[in-house]
């Protein structure tokens, strides 16, 4: 179930209008470049690949844009263990694989090992997501 490039920015633009903030063309660059992205990018990287098209565009609007795109539950935020978050435009649950060398993001396929929140049983907590992160290394850092 995959969402057309167009489909996902005319959610922005709902988003924007129902919190009554302009829908910018830096936000809609932010979203483009998160958009084009499977390798679940760091803050930094959209900021480098936006400085291509708006070169004006400061390093905090595209932090704030990104900050936007999650609220509005247009893109996931990914915790790394490097601590620079990464950003990821497929909104589905699904697991990742980290590489502890190079540190790269890849989804992992296997779909049928994820875990609902219904499988745990916290005391006083409300389980709302599981995510699991496979860490080890790549193809290319195994040599
Ligand atoms: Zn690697
Ligand atoms: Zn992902």
């Amino acid at each position: 179930m995959t969402t057309s490039t167009e489909e996902r920015l005319s959610l922005l633009a709902d988003y924007c209008r129902e919190r009554g903030v302009p829908m910018t063309a830096q936000r809609r660059a932010v979203f483009e470049k998160v958009l084009s992205h499977k390798d679940h990018p760091t803050a930094e990287r959209i900021y480098e690949e936006v400085q291509t098209v708006l070169p004006q565009t400061s390093r905090a609007t595209v932090y704030r844009a990104l900050d936007t795109l999650v609220e509005a539950k247009l893109v996931q935020r990914i915790a790394h263990p490097e601590a620079r978050t990464r950003f990821d435009p497929v909104m589905q649950p699904h697991n990742h694989l980290i590489c502890e060398s190079c540190g790269r993001v890849e989804d992992l396929e296997e779909n049928a090992k994820l875990l609902s929140p219904g499988d745990f049983d916290v005391p006083s907590w409300e389980i709302k997501q599981v995510t699991i992160l496979l860490q080890g290394l790549c193809s290319k850092c195994r040599g």
